[in-house]
């Protein structure tokens, strides 16, 4: 039978938060966090390759909550070159959670203030969903009526398609 594991959810209190803000707001475009990992969090890259790192977040949402942070400081995802270097680390991270028994995670990767990013230095976050929890909570499927064919007609005009 799986060994079922005690997983604990990261509480956020007020020192949490306060150490967050202040590691965050020292930075400058100078001293990016992600382009000092080691600096900041000495000790603690999982593995990498030529151009990615892949690191535990060390302000989790979660236990076992990982990143794949770009080794060059690239600031927006449109910016990011094409790179497999990213999915083989992206992949080391999914192995990792499948070897501690978690089968359920999402990968994202946000862009913009109103997504949440705060660290401007493109990153993914590989986050374990685990039993107790329900990701679908708010994201269940709006109504609508939506004309497709037609969105589809104006996605391809934008993207220049012929
Ligand atoms: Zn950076």
């Amino acid at each position: 039978m799986r060994r079922v594991r005690k997983l604990l959810a990261v509480r956020y209190n007020k020192n949490t938060m306060n150490k967050y803000r202040e590691t965050y707001s020292r930075v400058d475009i100078k001293e990016c966090v992600f382009c000092h990992w080691e600096k900041y969090n000495p000790g603690t890259i999982i593995k990498e390759n030529e151009d990615y790192i892949l690191v535990p977040n060390t302000y989790p949402y979660i236990k076992d909550h990982l990143m794949v942070v770009i080794k060059e400081h690239v600031t927006h995802l449109l910016d990011e070159p094409f790179n497999e270097k990213k999915l083989e680390l992206t992949k080391e991270a999914m192995r990792l959670l499948e070897s501690l028994g978690i089968q359920s995670y999402v990968v994202i990767e946000r862009e913009g203030q109103k997504a949440g990013k705060s660290v401007k230095h493109v990153h993914q976050h590989i986050i374990p969903v685990h039993e107790e929890h329900d990701i679908t909570y708010n994201m269940a499927p709006m109504e609508h009526t939506i004309n497709f064919q037609e969105q589809v007609e104006t996605y391809k005009k934008l993207l220049g398609a012929k």
